[in-house]
């Protein structure tokens, strides 16, 4: 790993896994009470019960997006420990510094993310 400051990319990877675990709780906990009293509204218009089914479906792919997300931060810090932090798990390749710099917990290069995505897409799985 060439030009990465360990204890920069250290930090980044706990402020993600923080902003993570921040995100998951607001799905989790705060959001449930405000649904349950939009629904007791909504018991007056069934037509609108269609959208809460939404938000709530919206919740769930949130959820498993951060699940994914939390996945890829432990183990690029697991990468960091290790020493094959930005390198793609993929292919080897390094993984180019800007796309580390906009996405810390990047485990692969852009075309073999693109490839693992398609696969997820294909498998009905979480989009990142
Ligand atoms: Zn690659």
């Amino acid at each position: 790993m060439a030009d990465i400051d360990k204890e920069k990319v250290a930090a980044r990877l706990r402020e993600r896994a923080q902003e993570i675990e921040t995100r998951r709780k607001q799905i989790g906990a705060g959001e449930n009470d405000q649904r349950d009293a939009e629904l007791a509204d909504y018991d007056q218009h069934p037509a609108d019960q269609g959208s809460e089914t939404f938000e709530q479906e919206l919740d769930e792919t949130t959820l498993a997006i951060l699940d994914a997300e939390a996945k890829d931060v432990a183990e690029a810090q697991k990468r960091l420990e290790e020493g094959t932090y930005g390198t793609c798990i993929d292919g080897g390749e390094e993984i180019p510094a800007e796309r580390l710099e906009a996405i810390p917990e990047a485990l692969r290069c852009i075309e073999h993310q693109r490839i693992y995505d398609g696969q997820l897409r294909a498998r009905g799985g979480p989009l990142l």
